[in-house]
């Protein structure tokens, strides 16, 4: 128990200093500098675990992979670069929007999504 507890904390850790929603891949990859040994597999099952207690929201957009963030993040807009395809936080505060919904429809969420170029892919272009 105490192994699980370190090796979610090195995924929450992760995920909070990452500034961006992770993919199961790249949280492996940052989580094992942590916890060395950390696999995959581990990965996988913290993500379904933490998602079914409700503190990892999964961020699923066309075309692009799977990505988890905390839940905790507050609201945020996405921004995705279209360059490289990484899904970002844009620190603004969203407003959120408030509609009546339609017969039969109870909406429980919003998210606004918005596209360009991130900072890394602006300057990568600049120096080329
Ligand atoms: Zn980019």
């Amino acid at each position: 128990m105490i192994r699980q507890t370190r090796q979610r904390a090195a995924i929450e850790e992760v995920l909070r200093e990452a500034g961006r929603p992770l993919s199961p891949n790249e949280i492996h990859e940052l989580a094992v500098k942590i916890l060395p040994g950390l696999g995959l597999r581990t990965v996988y099952r913290q993500i379904k675990d933490l998602s079914e207690a409700h503190l990892l929201l999964g961020v699923d957009y066309p075309g692009q992979p799977v990505r988890y963030e905390l839940a905790q993040g507050g609201h945020l807009g996405h921004f995705i670069c279209r360059e490289c395809d990484r899904v970002y936080y844009l620190p603004v505060e969203v407003p959120e929007v408030h509609i009546e919904a339609p017969e039969g429809f109870k909406i429980t969420g919003q998210e606004t999504i918005f596209y360009g170029i991130c900072p890394n892919c602006a300057q990568r272009a600049d120096e080329a």
